[in-house]
């Protein structure tokens, strides 16, 4: 905003605010204006305008001159010769045409979601709504959503084959069949949750991050003690699982001593000839939790999963304190965690409203919706892997009736969510392939 000689001119795609021009760009636009101010003999200022003019340049195509001035004969599809132009001047695999009338942003905002992704172009035709998917052939199809509303085509046009968001590879299917590591990758449902993945997190927990801490006291004890007790609880095991856990569980609270050793813990989980049919399986068997990569998802993957079973089973077992389960996450993801930063993040979290869930089914939403702040927080981050995308979970496919459209913005159907999340994470419908 200058009304002298600033950082900016006309051809870095930025406009000039002026005493003059300022109602005439800002009052009753149809575009969003992103308004930088600031003064031009100020350092930080001066530093940071090659970022606003990189950005003015990224989202040029965005203003509604760009945008409209597709040369598209409206309503009738693009003629092929359109068409090639734009597949021969743009790397793109798919253009995405959404058509909607001229007072929606959907388009404007379905671009800017995908803005991050590579072989994907979104354009705006100004008509009924709808999105048709073009492809460099020619070709083209309706894009089929459950609304025709922004998340539902952000959701459709991120997972279409060979989008992927800059930076990343492209998932190669081969990777997936030549990975000799001692973990071949198994075939499994996307849409479900395996017992072998608590399992292997169980043992990992247990037997790998557990044993990096020789002596166990404090604070550190009651949260061992605490979370042993949710898992003898509500973890959902095959018996001899759940026999080991219980007497690991009254061994625990037997104990008088004011500290642990890590061996004496190991010796509990193991030495089970005392205890008739209980044992906690060796290694760890990621099925549901496999990575593309050996370092992509697994322990963490099996964490979530493990404690969005147990709020939903606590829930089941009509658990007297809401917190219970949470609280003994909380403790553990602190005490214990191997990732500092994902328990800092965690903790602060927990600080700003775990205390404020008081009852079983609001701890069940509670960790759904901060499992997907932090899938927010991580998507497009280097440990996402690209087979999987961190995307706000579930997505329509998965649960339909989870989400809904009021005044234009996507909301979530709590009510519909607990019922997806009870029975997706119910103990009838875990699925016990690959188990030893
Ligand atoms: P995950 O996010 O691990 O999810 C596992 C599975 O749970 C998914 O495949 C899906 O089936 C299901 N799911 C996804 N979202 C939800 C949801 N909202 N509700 C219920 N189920 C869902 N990594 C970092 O890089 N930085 C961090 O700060 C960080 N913090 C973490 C904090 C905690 C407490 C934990 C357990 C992990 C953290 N991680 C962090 C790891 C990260 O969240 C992922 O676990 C990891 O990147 C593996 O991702 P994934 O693709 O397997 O999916």
């Amino acid at each position: 905003f200058t009304t002298e000689a600033g950082l900016y001119t006309a051809s870095d795609q930025v406009v000039v605010l002026t005493p003059d021009n300022v109602d005439s760009v800002l009052v009753n636009s149809t575009a969003a204006l992103v308004v930088e101010f600031y003064a031009s003999w100020c350092g930080h200022c001066i530093a940071f305008s090659p970022v606003w003019k990189s950005l003015a340049s990224d989202i040029k195509e965005f203003s509604t001159a760009s945008i409209s001035a597709l040369p598209l004969p409206l309503p009738s599809p693009p003629s092929r010769a359109e068409l090639d132009n734009f597949f021969e001047t743009n790397s793109v695999g798919h253009l995405a045409l959404l058509f909607e009338t001229s007072n929606s942003y959907v388009g404007r905002e379905l671009t800017l979601d995908l803005l991050q992704y590579e072989k994907i172009a979104v354009r705006r035709v100004l008509n009924f709504p709808s999105c048709y998917l073009y492809y460099p052939s020619g070709i083209f199809t309706r894009l089929h959503v459950q609304l025709e509303a922004r998340t539902f085509y952000t959701y459709a046009l991120q997972r279409l084959p060979g989008v992927v968001r800059a930076g990343k590879s492209l998932p190669v299917t081969s990777d997936l069949a030549k990975n000799t590591t001692e973990d071949q990758l198994r075939p499994f449902n996307r849409s479900r949750v395996y017992m072998a993945d608590l399992e292997s997190t169980l043992h990992y927990s247990l037997r790998v991050e557990l044993a990096a801490h020789p002596v166990i006291k404090g604070e550190a004890l009651s949260t061992l003690q605490r979370y042993i007790s949710v898992l003898a609880k509500y973890f959902p095991g095959r018996p001899v699982v759940n026999n080991l856990l219980k007497s690991v569980d009254t061994w625990l609270k037997g104990e008088k001593d004011t500290e642990l050793s890590y061996s004496s813990l190991r010796d509990a989980l193991d030495n089970t000839a005392e205890v008739p049919n209980a044992a906690l399986p060796e290694g760890v068997r990621w099925v549901g939790c496999q990575g593309s990569k050996p370092h992509f998802r697994r322990y963490p993957c099996g964490m979530w999963t493990l404690f969005h079973v147990l709020t939903v089973q606590a829930e089941e077992a009509a658990g007297k304190d809401p917190q219970e389960v949470l609280q003994a996450m909380r403790s553990y993801i602190h005490s214990f965690f191997g990732c500092q930063a994902c328990a800092t993040h965690f903790e602060n979290m927990a600080q700003e409203s775990m205390s404020h869930v008081g009852t079983l089914s609001s701890a069940v939403l509670w960790l759904w919706s901060h499992h997907n702040h932090v899938n927010n927080r991580l998507a497009g981050a280097l440990s996402e892997d690209p087979h999987f995308p961190k995307i706000q979970w579930p997505s329509p496919e998965l649960c339909p009736s989870c989400h809904g459209v009021k005044n234009g913005e996507h909301t979530w159907n709590q009510e519909e969510l607990l019922t997806f999340l009870r029975s997706h994470f119910s103990s009838e419908h875990l699925l016990s392939d690959y188990l030893e």
